[in-house]
């Protein structure tokens, strides 16, 4: 006696026409799986290539559902797609949680210290700017590329063959809040005030606040020493 897989039909004159489905099944089955692989295929394609996080995660979201509605021929043991919707879904929830994340971190306007070496050839106009710490909504209002990458990194860039950088601050210390609240430079670290002191002697003490006291008196060292 013959039964059908997916809607459990049996009876001696029922005919199994593939995949262990009834007629009836089968013509569902025909009608319905090639058109679900195909949305899963292309939203597949173009979470790949899209540059866009929403719309990577709005494909996510589409193959996750339409996987979920394969997953009652999984369940039946009919194979639909060489792979299993079971692990298409495991696979582009994690796809979107990443995408997710992502999105978050260029959507939290992040805390960024510009940091590069300040020496002689460095363009007038980046002293003032360097060490200091703005959002990255106010980097890009001054003219830089302040955009993070999928992982969250934010690219630096280069002005007369030196090489500049956004670093991160994800939790700003008392000092550094200061240093945001005023538009001042942070200095946290000796060799950055050895470059101030030797190119950009004349930079004023009170643009300047430094994570640690002990840095203070190293910033105008006496001359002649
Ligand atoms: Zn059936």
């Amino acid at each position: 006696m013959a039964t059908c897989k997916d809607c459990g039909q049996s009876g001696f004159f029922l005919k199994i026409v593939f995949n262990g489905l009834c007629a009836e099944c089968a013509a569902r089955f025909s009608l319905e799986v090639p058109r679900l692989v195909e949305i899963i295929n292309q939203s597949a394609k173009i979470v790949d290539q899209t540059k866009n996080l929403e719309t990577g995660i709005s494909r996510c979201d589409v193959i996750i559902a339409k996987a979920e509605e394969l997953l009652r021929y999984e369940r039946q043991g009919i194979s639909v797609v060489s792979t299993p919707p079971s692990a298409l879904i495991v696979e582009y929830q994690l796809r979107r949680k990443a995408l997710l994340s992502a999105l978050e971190e260029i959507k939290g306007d992040h805390f960024l210290r510009l940091d590069g070496a300040v020496y002689r050839d460095t363009p007038k106009e980046l002293v003032p700017l360097i060490h200091t710490i703005k959002r990255a909504s106010d980097w890009r209002n001054l003219g830089f590329k302040a955009k993070a990458d999928k992982h969250g990194r934010y690219k630096g860039f280069t002005r007369k063959g030196t090489a500049y950088s956004f670093q991160k601050i994800t939790k700003p210390s008392e000092r550094q809040s200061l240093a945001i609240e005023f538009g001042k430079k942070y200095i946290s670290n000796l060799n950055t005030i050895r470059m101030y002191n030797t190119w950009a002697p004349t930079f004023p003490l009170d643009q300047v606040v430094f994570e640690s006291d002990d840095l203070l008196p190293l910033w105008k060292p006496e001359i002649g020493h």
